[in-house]
């Protein structure tokens, strides 16, 4: 049909132009033309819009037929003159000797798709932009290295063989330069010949221009000059173009009334919209286009701006389509030749008439935002391919963008498309490369006109110039995210530091430095917030936006901070123009007013009149924390120690640095203290966000600095008053009775009080001690992750992930993690499941810290309760005293001072003395221990000090002489030591005694320190420390006291405890006494050398036939887990019940291309040997009643309509599909199997007749049913009837031998059964239902065997007891079921199935033995049987001779079907000379088999060696499961031999079926008998046809069915997934492709464009898959999500973990941390084994049952 429809429309005229066309000659004639442009724009106009053109689908075409038509077209007609014009001959062996000639740069170039994999080495790249493709990297040094995997977002291209993106291994293998690879100094155009240079020159500018022109071009109806068709009709389309307002379905639904579409169509336009970024939807005339216009424009104008619609005439179109062709082909044709390239670029870059901005490229740049989707992305392209390709035309580029940044960035935000389709995307690719980011610094100014662009686009400002983001529209709110991208340019430009600078770099940077400090202080207090009182705040003031902006600045401070580092004359500078910004920022602080004067502890100092719960407060102090970062730098470099006379340093007024920060955080303080409640959530999430990891380094960190920085400039003891009065705490410490007023007040007041001095202590703990920065202490970087990570690990063990997110991030994307901890913990590898951890290494808990800065408040406390734990764990004492602090760096030492200062021990005399006379609540015990912490704290100073220190001169330090004193007013306690002292014992501080301890003896250890420096006395400090010991030994002979009671009272906890759980188990035997038996089997399948019992040792045991052992008179009691009444299993007993999950399942399927049977008329009696679609059952093995059981289920299923009513949406079962959950352990369950009793021991009195009297009775009765059913249907008694066996009675009804209640049961069962196997409504009354039932019984044995097998467990005893139980119900239950059916459909069902092993001419339609299961044969067989058994009441014969001869008969067969579809080919083998009998009889089989398929389709066998080795290994799964089988059925006890694994398998099995163990025997010895069947069966037409056609699909043993193989490295995956294209949307990238476990079939899921139609409703491609793969079933693979997914029909689903790890123990769902990841086999084995345990459908149940999420997911939207 496509093909005539594109015949009309080719016209005929083309199609002779086809023919007669000459490329070559068209091109000499252009080589001679005067005006080669006006030449090549009058073929353009001619045949252009003659190509592109054609009707409903032109512009941009959906039928493959046509686009391939118009390719071609193209090619020959358009492009190929082009190519002979440039080349001068042929163009493809040109190009090819082009290609030849070319010695290409080393650069690879690789231009990534979406999702496609990258790697970033984290050791060697510049920065993590840099990235290789797959291939590259794999041949590359750094696959060795640390690296990290992303996908793309597409765009961007592979930087192999940029040195300069790389400090090590720039290239590749593939792209090491050569000796012979060109100079890059070198012009390339040079190795071209001058006459192609000058023809390229031309031929380029034309094309370029032409395309630039026609892509830039905005009329609709007229063509640029030159280029107007020679005969213009009146054809039109009607454009649509994308936009980012209006969504998906809007489209479909308005072009569906627009253009009259179907749906189908609309999806499709709005795809290819939503791709290109526009479509034509309708070709016809004007008016015709119009009118589609105006229905589209009228219908999505109502609440926004309307869809962009245009009607263009159709040349303009053609022309436009064919620009992007030109485009392409240029992007090809410089492929070839580096030279070319250049060209290329040369053209693209020069300067037109027009001067500035006027070469093409910049017209391209220019008009950017107003070109649609699909151009943009094909010039773009052209650029990598080009201009970023080429070194030298890529500077010159870069400083065109740079020129033009500002304009094209106001263009970006005013455009509606993402930005990865804007050119302003490619600053990646320029500013990232580190010289290039410095000279365009330095030439074009860049770093200011990013910051200037930025700032200017920021307009809402408050009246202090301050950003304002409240009320903010959308429009604004939009402009605001896009912005953003702007810091990103400004990140890529600072991201590298420069190692040398120049006088140049250092004016444009401080230039830069200046227009960033403006910026600050736009930021600089904004958002304030003023204490509510009273109402709480009537809306949540907006927030985010301000936190978003320091969120995404925080690298660029740092960068800045890092750039100032590397030089000191910029940083002295930076620092200048620093202060003098945050002086003009001081400059609102309220001078005018009068100062107030505070004095304490014999200080005064002069402040500030302010209140931070009274007055505006902002957390927004950006100047201040650059100053703090740029002291540190000071300090770090020691520029302030070398160069103090060029610093400002006097015009710092230490009191005016610390206001800000110091009211910040007392907000934090008061916010903790709860005194900000009616604030509301913004503050609390500022205050949160202040604190953050993503945050803190340039928000709280740099405030505590700060306040370092001014504390160590000031007096510490008018730094502490300040401190005091900030918190509004001045009072309580300044006036003895002030305190006494405060407990008598207000409760909540007091316990405000108590929280803030909480915080006070605190912060001067931090101010103190946070010494972990690089120039405020004397340490290293390194120290500072390092201490980060302890005091992590001091919560408690933690994944690498978890560490990760715990620490702050570089511009880098690093945090130091690595390079520390390994030093500082061990690794624990995770199991099966779970994550690794890393744990603290037990030397480094001297380090912990409990006020470690980064703590919140629940950190510190589990931190707390860890540590002492851990303490305790060791034996030792629970004091957590201060860890010693590395000493300060000389700027900050004075900062030492604040710990011995008056007002400190005024302070601490004061919370003490409360301690001491603990009464009213005006005291916590946190403040004590914070002091006890701030007094540890100076010991440890002094302590310190007297150590290294040579005498006594240097030592500034005497805190243990400063507490001795008695304390000065208003305190007028005892001294600070004297007060220790007498809390050392009080019982109301038990927690803190240690700490109080540890404190005394320091101050004892440095008593005699200083004795011993003063009067060098060894004496005394051996009696110290004889005195400590001593102290030491009480300490411990106490704890071990302790210790012993604790062991004691636990011993009599346990006894109490096991005795209560006796009492649990005697009450829930059931479940006890199955884990018991769990224990038991696996105990006994471990315990292989163990003899086995005596009972079992019996050798003769057999389970089938007329010898069989019944073994099961015993009687069966079970206990009803709902109403707990212990019941015996009888057959007219009150039926029991085990709950059941029955469904279809493909996991043994050989044949998975087979299409799902249709449920009215398939025939299921016999089963494919493919085992395509089997019916499972399993059960979690709980029993109840019957009726326990009814009532339970009409529970669920009226709570279930109730709930339904409520609220809609699924519950993760399905109640009207009879799903429920066990009651006891919420298994998914969705019928019950009813209990039967055991069979009974046969008679061994009544003869066993032979195989030839069997089989005549059993035909003899065949053929009496088979008349008799004749009669019953035709109605005519036919003269004489078959001879009627004796005894047998064709009109014998049997009596049904079970209760009502066990009857109703099995219908239940058999319906569920049939249900769920045929997908049909029940109907009791259908032949099928019985024969579905042997066939879950059949397949669920095979499916176990097989597990069996391969887990290589032994095939008794080994099975955990649900699974025991459920097969042992199962079996015997399907022996009964035809108990509840019609007798004669049993009968018939037994016909049919005899009829295959004994042809029976009366019988159509038996499938050849090739063709059946043999397996499901015997058990079909078997268990139907027994109705025809029923009928015969001779009492002379029994059910298990019958039996025996069936196991015998279909024995045979099997081995027939063995041997025809073995493919032995001989081998030369060395075996022994003498074949055994095996062999020999195997030989016989062989030549018997190919004398009657005449010997043609069965090859020659000599030696019947590998042929027996074929036989034996190929039934053995058939006799394994035969063995479950008859196990089952008879209950007999299996042979010791079987219970384990090893030796004597073989023998054990047959002889416990009763078969020889030379099973060829069982031919041999009824050769006559059996000569006959072999010869039919051979002779059915199947069996020849398929041996002849080669069409044998199923070889034996059947191979067990796996998991696809996954890569071991999770990229080849990516990459795989990456170049999978959508099957349905000719040749798209797939959004989410998932890849099929079970099959390995690559799927496009979550996707309209894949959706199908199933069952009447459309799904997504995997729950479609499902169905035909895995019967409605399926285990995925979201590659790029890196998840699992489960789905079981249509409505449920979960994610379960990948089986791919990283080298940290963790998986990476979602792919977001980037860590190499390898597959793990136990994981993966752990998913497979959960597949063919059949138990996915239960872990879905369970999922969504613990995540309610879950369910609400459409998952069959996958
Ligand atoms: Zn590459
Ligand atoms: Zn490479
Ligand atoms: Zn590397
Ligand atoms: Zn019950
Ligand atoms: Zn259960
Ligand atoms: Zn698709
Ligand atoms: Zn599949």
């Amino acid at each position: 049909m496509a093909a005539s429809q594109s015949e009309r429309d080719l016209p005929s005229a083309l199609c002779s132009e086809f023919l007669n066309f000459s490329a070559k000659d068209t091109a000499s004639l252009w080589l001679v033309a005067a005006d080669l442009q006006q030449e090549v724009y009058r073929h353009l106009a001619v045949y252009v819009p003659r190509i592109l053109c054609q009707g409903p689908s032109g512009g941009s075409s959906n039928s493959s037929r046509e686009e391939q038509r118009e390719e071609l077209a193209c090619q020959l007609l358009l492009l190929a003159p082009l190519e002979w014009l440039l080349l001068g001959e042929e163009p493809a062996s040109g190009l090819a000797l082009l290609q030849e000639k070319n010695q290409p740069s080393p650069l690879c170039g690789h231009v990534f798709k979406v999702g496609e994999p990258t790697y970033s080495c984290r050791e060697c790249a510049a920065d993590p932009t840099c990235v290789l493709c797959m291939q590259c990297f794999l041949g590359s040094v750094h696959k060795e290295h640390r690296y990290r995997m992303t996908t793309s977002g597409g765009g961007g291209f592979c930087d192999c063989g940029d040195a300069e993106a790389w400090k090590k291994g720039p290239y590749c293998q593939k792209h090491t330069p050569t000796a012979s690879n060109r100079d890059t100094e070198e012009d390339p155009v040079a190795q071209l010949p001058a006459d192609m240079v000058a023809r390229g020159y031309s031929i380029f500018s034309i094309i370029l221009k032409y395309a630039v022109d026609m892509l830039t071009w905005e009329q609709e109806d007229q063509l640029p000059a030159g280029l107007e068709p020679p005969d213009r009709g009146d054809t039109y389309y009607c454009m649509l173009f994308n936009d980012e307002v209006h969504t998906y379905e809007q489209v479909i639904y308005t072009l569906q009334k627009a253009v009259n579409c179907s749906q189908k169509e609309a999806v499709s336009f709005a795809t290819t919209v939503d791709r290109d970024g526009r479509k034509s939807v309708r070709y016809g005339d004007f008016q015709f286009c119009e009118q589609a216009k105006s229905v589209i424009v009228r219908n999505t104008s109502r609440q926004s701006k309307p869809l962009r619609v245009e009607v263009m005439h159709s040349s303009v179109v053609a022309h436009q389509c064919f620009a992007l062709k030109a485009l392409s082909w240029l992007g090809q044709v410089i492929q070839y030749s580096d030279g070319l390239r250049r060209i290329l670029c040369q053209v693209g870059l020069q300067r037109g008439p027009e001067g500035e901005n006027s070469s093409l490229v910049d017209q391209l740049m220019l008009n950017d935002s107003k070109m649609w989707k699909g151009a943009r992305n094909i010039y773009h392209q052209l650029l990598m391919n080009s201009l970023l390709m080429d070194l030298k035309y890529k500077k010159i580029f870069a400083i065109q963008f740079a020129k033009n940044y500002r304009r094209l960035q106001t263009d970006f935000m005013e455009d509606d498309h993402e930005r990865v389709v804007s050119v302003t995307s490619l600053s990646v690719q320029l500013f990232t490369v580190p010289t290039m980011a410095r000279m365009l610094m330095v030439e074009e100014n860049l770093m200011t006109t990013i910051i200037r662009t930025f700032v200017d686009h920021l307009r809402h400002r408050d009246l202090q110039g301050r950003f304002q983001f409240d009320r903010y529209t959308a429009q604004q709110a939009f402009k605001f995210g896009r912005v953003q991208s702007l810091i990103g340019d400004l990140k890529y430009v600072l991201i590298s530091r420069p190692s040398e600078w120049t006088d140049q770099l250092r004016l444009k940077f401080l230039e830069g430095l200046e227009a960033f400090l403006e910026l600050l202080k736009c930021m600089q207090g904004m958002d304030p917030v003023v204490r509510q009182v009273g109402q709480h705040i009537e809306m949540e003031p907006e927030w985010e936006a301000a936190f978003t902006l320091q969120m995404k600045l925080t690298h660029i401070i740092s960068m800045i901070q890092e750039w100032c580092s590397t030089d000191e004359r910029v940083l002295i500078e930076a620092y200048r123009k620093c202060l003098s910004a945050l002086s003009h920022c001081h400059s609102s602080l309220p001078d005018g007013e009068q100062p107030i004067s505070l004095s304490l502890a014999g200080h005064c100092v002069e402040t500030f009149r302010y209140q931070v719960s009274q007055d505006k407060v902002s957390i927004h102090l950006p100047v201040c924390r650059l100053l703090a970062g740029l002291h540190v730098l000071l300090s770090r470099t020691e520029v302030a120690s070398r160069f103090p006379e060029q610093l400002p340093l006097g015009e710092l007024s230490p009191p005016l640095l610390i206001e800000l920060p110091l009211r910040c955080l007392v907000l934090c303080a008061q916010v903790h203290a709860g005194m900000w409640r009616r604030n509301g959530f913004s503050l609390i999430n500022q205050i949160y966000y202040y604190h953050n990891v993503k945050c803190r380094v340039e928000m709280f960190d740099k405030d505590i600095i700060m306040l370092q920085a001014g504390a160590s400039m000031m007096d510490p003891n008018h730094f502490l008053m300040i401190v005091l009065s900030r918190f509004e705490l001045f009072h309580i410490f300044s006036s003895a009775d002030c305190r006494k007023r405060y407990r008598e007040a207000n409760k909540d007041v007091v316990q405000q009080q108590n929280t803030l001095i909480e915080e006070m202590l605190h912060l001067i703990i931090m101010v103190v001690c946070e010494r972990y920065v690089s120039g405020v202490g004397q340490v290293e970087p390194f120290d500072e992750v390092r201490r980060e990570i302890i005091h992590q690990l001091s919560i408690r063990p933690m994944a690498h992930s978890e560490l990760v997110k715990a620490l702050p991030e570089n511009g880098n994307k690093e945090t130091g993690l690595e390079r520390v901890i390994d030093s500082v913990a061990s690794f624990k590898k995770p199991g099966v499941t779970g994550r690794g951890l890393y744990e603290l290494r037990p030397e480094w808990n001297k380090h912990f810290n409990l006020y470690f800065h980064h703590y919140s408040r629940a950190d510190q406390s589990k931190a707390e309760e860890a540590q002492r734990k851990l303490r305790r764990q060791n034996g030792e004492d629970t004091a957590l005293p201060p860890p010693v602090p590395p000493p300060l760096c000389p700027l900050f030492a004075s900062l030492v001072n604040l710990l011995q200062c008056d007002v400190l021990l005024a302070v601490e005399g004061a919370v003490l003395q409360w301690a001491v006379e603990p009464s009213g609540g005006g005291w916590t015990e946190s403040m004590l221990q914070r002091v006890l912490h701030l007094v540890g704290m100076a010991l440890l100073e002094e302590h310190q000090q007297l150590e290294n220190s040579s005498g006594d001169d240097d030592i500034t330090f005497s805190y243990t002489s400063k507490i001795t004193r008695p304390g000065e007013a208003p305190s007028t306690s005892g001294s600070v030591l004297a007060l220790l002292e007498s809390l050392q014992n009080a019982p109301h501080l038990e927690i803190h005694k240690d700490m109080i301890t540890w404190i005394l003896k320091m101050v004892a250890n440095i008593k005699t320190m200083r004795e011993r420096s003063s009067s060098i006395s060894t004496v005394t400090i051996s009696q110290g420390q004889g005195k400590e010991e001593t102290v030491r030994d009480k300490d411990k002979a106490e704890r071990k006291r302790k210790a012993e009671m604790a062991r004691l009272r636990r011993e009599k906890i346990m006894a109490q405890m096991s005795e209560m759980q006796k009492h649990f188990i005697n009450e829930n035997k059931e479940l006890f006494q199955q884990s018991l038996e769990e224990l038991e089997a696996s105990t006994s399948a471990a315990a292989e050398n163990s003899p086995p019992s005596m009972e079992l040792s019996c050798v003769s045991q057999v389970c089938v036939g007329p010898r069989r052992v019944g073994g099961a008179e015993r009687r069966q009691l079970v206990t009803c887990i709902l109403c707990q009444e212990e019941q015996e299993v009888r057959g007219h007993g009150r039926a029991m019940v085990l709950a059941a999950f029955v469904q279809r399942s493909t996991v043994l399927s050989k044949n998975r291309r087979r299409n799902l049977p249709n449920p009215e008329h398939h025939d299921p009696l016999f089963m494919h040997p493919d085992l395509s679609l089997g019916i499972h059952t399993a059960s979690c093995g709980h029993i109840m009643h019957a009726t326990c059981w009814q009532r339970y289920f009409e529970a669920v299923q009226l709570k279930e309509q109730r709930r339904q009513q409520r609220l809609r949406g699924h519950t993760s079962y399905d109640v009207e599909n009879g799903e429920f959950l066990c009651p006891l352990c919420e298994c998914l369950s969705n019928t019950v199997i009813p209990l039967l009793p055991h069979t009974h021991t046969p008679d061994h009195s009544v003869d066993h007749p032979s195989l030839e009297v069997w089989l005549k009775t059993t035909s003899q009765q065949v053929a009496v049913l088979h008349s008799a059913h004749r009669k019953q249907i035709d109605g005519v008694a036919e003269g004489a009837g078959p001879a009627v066996p004796e005894g047998f009675r064709v009109d014998f009804i049997p009596q049904n031998p079970f209760s009502s209640s066990i009857s109703e049961m099995i219908t239940t069962f058999s319906m569920s059964t049939y249900k769920v196997g045929l997908k049909v409504n029940p109907n009791e009354q259908d032949q099928r239902v019985p024969v579905l039932i042997w066939s879950t019984c059949a397949y669920t044995i095979q499916s176990i065997e097989r597990l069996l097998m391969d887990e290589e467990k032994p095939l008794f005893g080994s099975l955990p007891c649900r699974q025991d139980d459920c097969l042992s119900s199962l079996t015997r239950f399907s022996s009964a079921c035809w108990t509840a059916a019609p007798v004669t459909t049993t009968h018939t069902h037994f016909i049919r199935l005899l009829s295959a092993l004994v042809p029976d001419s009366q019988v159509e339609n038996t499938p050849c033995i090739l063709d059946i299961d043999m397996f499901h044969l015997l058990v079909y067989c078997v268990l139907s049987y027994s109705s025809v058994h029923s009928l015969d009441q001779s009492g002379r014969s029994v059910v298990d001779s019958a039996h025996l001869h069936l196991l015998h008969l279909v024995t045979v067969a099997h081995l027939v079907q063995i041997l025809l579809t073995s493919t032995t080919e001989e081998v030369c083998m060395d075996q022994d000379s003498v074949g055994s009998e095996e062999e020999e009889l195997t030989c016989q089989l062989h030549n018997t088999l190919r004398k009657h398929l005449n010997s043609s389709v069965l090859p020659e066998v000599t030696s019947g060696w590998q042929l027996f080795r074929c036989i034996k290994v190929g039934i053995l799964p058939f006799l394994r499961a035969a063995a479950l089988f008859f196990h089952y059925l008879n209950s007999t006890a299996p042979p010791a031999d079987l219970l384990v694994t090893g030796p004597g398998q073989w023998e054990a099995l047959c002889s416990y079926l009763s078969l020889p163990s030379n099973l060829l025997q069982l031919y041999q010895s009824q050769h006559t008998l059996l000569e006959p069947l072999i010869n039919r069966w051979c002779c059915h037409p199947g069996v020849r046809q398929m041996l002849q056609e080669g069409g044998v699909s199923v070889r034996y043993p059947r191979e067990s069915n796996q998991l696809i193989e996954l890569p071991e490295d999770y990229s080849v995956l990516i990459n795989q997934a990456s170049s999978f294209t959508c099957p349905r949307s000719g040749g798209d990238k797939s959004r989410a492709p998932t890849l099929c476990l079970v099959c390995g079939s690559m799927l496009c899921s979550q996707s309209y464009c894949c959706q199908t139609e199933v069952d009447g409703e459309d799904v997504g491609a995997c729950t479609a898959h499902t169905f035909t793969c895995g019967a409605g079933l399926g285990l995925f693979l979201r590659v790029r999500e890196s998840q699992v997914l489960f789905v079981a029909g249509k409505t449920k689903g979960c994610f379960y973990p990948p089986p791919y790890l990283d080298d940290y123990g963790e998986t990476d769902q979602g792919l977001k941390r980037g860590n190499p990841l390898h597959l793990c086999v136990d994981r993966y084995r752990k998913i497979e084994r959960l597949w063919r345990q059949h138990g996915v459908a239960e872990v879905i149940g369970h999922a969504q049952e613990a995540n309610q999420t879950l369910v609400a997911i459409d998952w069959q939207h996958l």
